[in-house]
C-alpha cells in the first residue's frame, strides 16, 4: 500500500537532513596537466581544476586532511567540508596545481611515492603506455615469462602503429570495454600482470619490454616525478601537506607483512628526511579494499600515522575509520559536471 504524499515528505525530510547531517568528502586527484593521451584517466586540465576549485569554494568548506582527522578524533562537525588530495607525486602538482590552490586558498595533501622522488624512472604504468601506445614499429611477437607462467602475444597488423592510427586512438582509456588494436589489449593485459608483482620483478620485466620495443629509459618531461628540491618547494608555506604513499607503489595486500612494513615505514622516513618535518598522513597504493589488509592498517597506525586514505568512494562522517578514509576519484570534468558530482557526493 502506498500513501500519497509520503514520497514527497520523505524527499523534503532528506533535503532538510542533508543541511544538518555532518558529512565531508575527500577528493582524489593525480595530475593537473593536459596530455595528448591519458589511458589511465589521471589528468585534469588546469582550466578544469580551476573550475573545480571555484565550485568547492562556493558549495563547500575546504579543509585540510589533518583538520578532518582532528575533527573525527574530537567528534566535531564536518558539515559540507571538502578535502583535496593528490596521489603519486607528479611534478605538475608543483607547477600547475599549487598556484591554483594558492589562488583559491584551498589546502591539499599530496601523497608521494617516496622511491620515485628525484628518480629518472617513470611510473611503470606510464612506461607501459610509452612502450605499447606510442607510434612506431614493434616486433611481431612478444613472449614473456612471469612467475613461471609463459605468455605469448602476436601483434599482427598492430606491430606498425602509424601516426594516423595513434591520433585516432589517443582518446582511448582503460574504462572503455573495447580494445581498438592488439596494442591496447597488450597494454591492458600487461598492466594487470605487473600490478601485483614486487617492484624488483616488475622492473626486470619492464627492462625486458623496453629492450624488446627499442625504447629508452629516459623520463619524458611530461611524465616527470617531483625532485627532492621540488618536494620541499611544494610543501613550503604550509598550504600543502606531504603524505606518504609507500616507496615503490605496490599492491600491499600481495606482499608479506614484513615487506609491507618496510614500504610503509621507509616511505615515511625518506620523506621526513627530505622535508625536515613529520609526515603524518598515508594513502594506500591503488587504495581499493582488496589492495590492503587489516594488518596493513595496523602497521600504518603502528608507525605513527594520524590518518590514512583509501580510494573507495564514500562520505566521511562521525565514526568513519580515520585510517581508511574513503575518497571520490575526480575525472577531467568541466565545472558544471564537477558541480553535479559534488552535489551528489556531499548530499549522499
Ligand atoms: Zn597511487
Amino acid at each position: 500500500m502506498r500513501i500519497r504524499g509520503i514520497g514527497r515528505l520523505q524527499r523534503i525530510a532528506r533535503r532538510v537532513t542533508n543541511l544538518v547531517v555532518p558529512r565531508a568528502i575527500i577528493l582524489l586527484y593525480h595530475r593537473i596537466t593536459e596530455l595528448p593521451s591519458d589511458p589511465q584517466l589521471l589528468c585534469v586540465t588546469p582550466q578544469h581544476f580551476r573550475q573545480h576549485l571555484e565550485v568547492l569554494c562556493k558549495k563547500g568548506y575546504p579543509l585540510s586532511l589533518q583538520q578532518i582527522a582532528q575533527s573525527l578524533r574530537d567528534g566535531k562537525s564536518l558539515l559540507r567540508s571538502v578535502v583535496v588530495t593528490f596521489d603519486d607525486g607528479y611534478a605538475d602538482n608543483l607547477y600547475n596545481a599549487r598556484p591554483l590552490l594558492k589562488r583559491y586558498d584551498v589546502p591539499a595533501t599530496v601523497f608521494v611515492t617516496a622511491g620515485y622522488v628525484g628518480s629518472d624512472r617513470e611510473f611503470w604504468y606510464d612506461d607501459l603506455e610509452r612502450i605499447f601506445l606510442s607510434p612506431g614499429r614493434l616486433p611481431e611477437v612478444l613472449r614473456l615469462s612471469v612467475e613461471g607462467k609463459p605468455y605469448q602475444w602476436e601483434l599482427g597488423p598492430a606491430d606498425d602503429y602509424d601516426n594516423e592510427t595513434y591520433r585516432s586512438c589517443r582518446g582511448w582509456n582503460v574504462s572503455r570495454k573495447e580494445n581498438p588494436t592488439m596494442r591496447h589489449l597488450l597494454y591492458r593485459s600487461i598492466s594487470e600482470i605487473l600490478r601485483p608483482l614486487p617492484d624488483a620483478r616488475r622492473q626486470n620485466i619492464l627492462d625486458y619490454l623496453r629492450q624488446w620495443a627499442g625504447v629508452n629509459t629516459i623520463q619524458r618531461p611530461t611524465h616527470r616525478t617531483l625532485s627532492a628540491d621540488e618536494l620541499v618547494r611544494l610543501a613550503n608555506g604550509g598550504l600543502i601537506e606531504i603524505g606518504a604513499h609507500t616507496v615503490s607503489h605496490p599492491v600491499l595486500a600481495a606482499m608479506p607483512l614484513d615487506l609491507q612494513k618496510e614500504e610503509i615505514s621507509h616511505s615515511k622516513t625518506r620523506l621526513e628526511k627530505i622535508l625536515g618535518r613529520r609526515v603524518s598522513s598515508f594513502a594506500y597504493p591503488f587504495g581499493g579494499r582488496s589492495h590492503y589488509t587489516d594488518e596493513t592498517v595496523a602497521a600504518v597506525r603502528e608507525f605513527g600515522f594520524e590518518s590514512a586514505c583509501s580510494s573507495f568512494a564514500g562520505t566521511v562522517c562521525r565514526g568513519t575509520d580515520r585510517w581508511q578514509l574513503p575518497r571520490f576519484l575526480v575525472r577531467d570534468w568541466d565545472g558544471e559536471q564537477f558541480g553535479r558530482y559534488f552535489e551528489g557526493w556531499i548530499n549522499g
